[in-house]
């Protein structure tokens, strides 16, 4: 360990009373008690108290909390309410010296509105409640990342500056590439289509990017999406796929994040599964008898969802979206081409996922392009491997920091974001 630290103070316990220790920290919180301190410090495993005397004393007069020490000492018995133990210093070196005031109060004493948290956001980590956050969002990805591996998908990384506007759309930054336009990524959906060819399944885990001047709780202009896709598989198949996912993180952090949920006081809860399909026909049925006058075709917009959310509090999919409302990879229904083979997995009014059975007919592609007023020479380069014996597949995008907001109980997506990106906010 470096510095000489011989351990993390989560390693430290009472049955090492007697034993010397190195540890390194920063001041939470101290205490002057004539020629003595009582010192709290912490890393960023666990939280010890220590007691500072004499000269050593001397050393830290002045210093301000969150101020890094490395502390040389023996763990002692301690008369101190919270603490099991504490540790009694003998030497002390300051490593670093934090000023005083701190622009936002990590301990949270004193509240922080969200603005001020995120312009100081690497300080706002001292705060246990965020610390915490970032540490579910940790086990979130290794969960999801376990748990598709073992489902045989592999992981891939697809460009994010592209030379064409990949699904059309509005919302695409533009950047200057040498000379010529470049965009950055709204998702990898291309990409991850074409490598169905030869790997089959594979996923993606990484910043897209969306030009929407969206002022809401749920729109980043740069968000973290999981995306998969699968050959052989059908609409119902990756749906299979992406709640047993979605099963599996939350067993797996509401058993293993205990501490985590405690700091940031809210307790995990696993859904109940299967969750609920609605079809969009059955939702527009549902709005319609709460007065709503919403035609088959017409898109479910937030105020909408907010009404069948409040019905439909939890996880439930909505299937069999209009043909129109959907991308022109969306492949449509044999039984009612009006209708197309897709999903959305919601969260009360939350959109978390958008997934299909995609088109795999490069002649049908491409009448799906003119008919969306998308110019198939644009996309020469992607319908050549429809050519090449492209599977027929499925898949989905889902949005990690949504998905984030539901296990954190929190409706802004900039509490699990570390540094958002909106129309406002570009910094730090
Ligand atoms: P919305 O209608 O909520 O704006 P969308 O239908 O445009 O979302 P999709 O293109 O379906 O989004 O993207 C797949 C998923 O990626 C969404 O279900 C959502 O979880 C996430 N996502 C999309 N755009 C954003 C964004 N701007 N910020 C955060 N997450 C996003
Ligand atoms: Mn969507």
């Amino acid at each position: 360990m470096g510095f000489g630290r011989t351990h993390d103070i989560g390693e430290v316990s009472s049955e090492m009373i007697g034993l010397k220790v190195v540890l390194g920290g920063w001041i939470e919180d101290l205490r002057k008690l004539g020629k003595m301190t009582f010192l709290t410090m912490r890393d960023s495993t666990g939280i010890t108290q220590v007691i500072v005397k004499g000269e050593q004393n001397d050393k830290i007069e002045g210093l301000n909390r969150q101020s890094v020490l490395r502390i040389k000492g023996t763990v002692q018995e301690t008369k101190a309410k919270d603490f099991d133990f504490e540790v009694g210093a003998e030497e002390i070196e300051v490593l670093a010296k934090a000023i005083h005031p701190l622009p936002i109060d990590p301990l949270g004493r004193l509240e922080s509105n969200i603005d001020n948290r995120l312009n100081s956001r690497a300080l706002d980590m001292r705060n246990q409640k965020t610390a915490s956050i970032f540490k579910l969002r940790h086990h979130v990805l290794s969960s999801i990342r376990k748990t598709l591996i073992e489902k045989k998908f592999i992981e891939i990384n697809t460009p994010k500056i592209i030379g064409s506007a990949s699904e059309g759309g509005a919302n695409l930054f533009s950047l200057d590439y040498f000379g010529k336009t470049a965009y950055l990524a709204q998702s990898p959906q291309l990409y991850k289509e074409q490598m169905t060819i030869g790997l089959e399944r594979v996923f993606e885990i990484a910043s897209f990017y969306r030009a929407e001047k969206s002022h809401t709780g749920r729109h980043l202009s740069e968000f973290t999406s999981v995306d998969i896709e699968a050959a052989f598989m059908d609409y119902t198949d990756v749906m299979g796929v992406l709640e047993s996912l979605i099963m599996e993180v939350f067993k797996f952090t509401s058993t293993n994040c205990k501490d985590e949920q405690k700091s940031i006081g809210n307790e995990i809860k696993v859904p109940s599964s299967p969750f609920e399909q609605l079809t969009y026909g059955k939702v527009l049925d549902e709005l319609n008898a709460a007065d709503q006058k919403l035609e088959f075709g017409d898109d479910l917009l937030d105020s909408h969802l907010r009404i069948v959310g409040e019905k439909h509090p939890g996880f439930y999919f909505i299937t069999d979206w209009p043909l129109k409302l959907k991308p022109f990879y969306i492949r449509e229904k044999d039984d009612d081409a009006s209708l197309s083979r897709s999903f959305d997995l919601q969260y009360g009014y939350l959109e978390l996922s958008s997934g299909g059975t995609r088109l795999h007919d490069s002649k049908l592609l491409k009448s799906r392009l003119k008919e969306q007023g998308l110019d198939p020479s644009q996309f020469v380069d992607h319908l050549r491997a429809f050519d090449w014996g492209m599977p027929p597949h499925a898949g989905w995008g889902l949005g990690l920091d949504r998905l984030m907001t539901t296990l954190v109980g929190v409706d802004n997506i900039r509490e699990v974001v570390l540094y958002p990106r909106d129309p406002d906010r570009l910094t730090p």
